[in-house]
């Protein structure tokens, strides 16, 4: 009469879930389209910032057109 026997520490790891991305550095679309690093400062990162150019910063879509 012992069901629960060895069914303790099995429950334990359940750290196997959804895939979390790793954490990249944002890069605005300017810095982007001209291969910058982007300091991802905010609202405007440095390169935006120096040329006086508006920093957008919009998130990473599935498809990116070229
Ligand atoms: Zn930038
Ligand atoms: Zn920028």
């Amino acid at each position: 009469m012992s069901s629960s026997a060895n069914n303790e520490e099995q429950y334990q790891s359940n750290i196997d879930g959804p895939k979390t991305p790793k954490r990249t550095p944002m890069a605005c679309q300017f810095c982007r389209g001209r291969k910058l690093k982007c300091d991802g400062n905010k609202p405007s990162c440095g390169n935006c910032d120096r040329r006086g150019y508006p920093c957008n910063y919009t998130p990473v879509s599935a498809t990116s057109p070229k």
